[in-house]
């Protein structure tokens, strides 16, 4: 399929709340397929539709060994609490920590349209959380504290300045940030 280019803090798309799937078509199919191949150029551990400029709720996970996609994802159950640094492909070279449920039970439908369940914890859990959180316009830094948050958006904002808001993944990039 294709490579398609991330969009970067500031970009509108990011902030939108992503619309619901009424039917996985090839159409769907097509989308997923496009976001496993950003995430794996970007080596990123999960990736949302809204990253590639597409408001519908569909996002993709590589952590732990397990790699699915998710479509109209939503967790249905939450326990424990864990603080780890984060980051985002949306805000290259930005990371902070970030305390979000260590366990979370999604429910989603796979790319044949069928719902699946996963228990997960740990790295995985926390990239389904964002990946979700991407899905509802909201970015990490969002859970920051007001001070946290606006130090570190001035700081970046001062290292980007002028960038475009898309950027192309190149496979070389050794980071994996999500
Ligand atoms: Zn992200």
């Amino acid at each position: 399929m294709a490579i398609r280019d991330i969009h970067i803090l500031g970009s509108p798309a990011l902030r939108r709340r992503a619309e619901e799937i009424a039917a996985v078509d090839d159409e769907v199919r097509a989308l997923v397929e496009d976001l496993f191949d950003t995430m794996a150029a970007a080596s990123g551990v999960g990736l949302a539709a809204n990253q590639i400029g597409v408001t519908r709720r569909v996002a993709v996970v590589n952590a732990d060994d397990q790699t699915f996609a998710m479509i109209n994802p939503r967790i249905v159950e939450a326990a424990g609490r864990e603080g780890k640094e984060e980051g985002c492909l949306s805000i290259p070279e930005a990371f902070a920590e970030v305390t979000r449920p260590e366990r979370v039970v999604l429910e989603a439908l796979n790319e044949a349209g069928e719902t699946f369940r996963l228990d997960v914890s740990g790295l995985i859990a926390r990239a389904v959380q964002h990946e979700l959180d991407h899905l509802d316009g909201v970015l990490f830094i969002d859970h920051l504290s007001p001070l946290k948050r606006q130090l570190l958006v001035s700081r970046w904002k001062k290292e980007h300045r002028n960038e475009p808001l898309t950027r192309t993944p190149h496979p070389e990039e050794p980071k994996a940030t999500d």
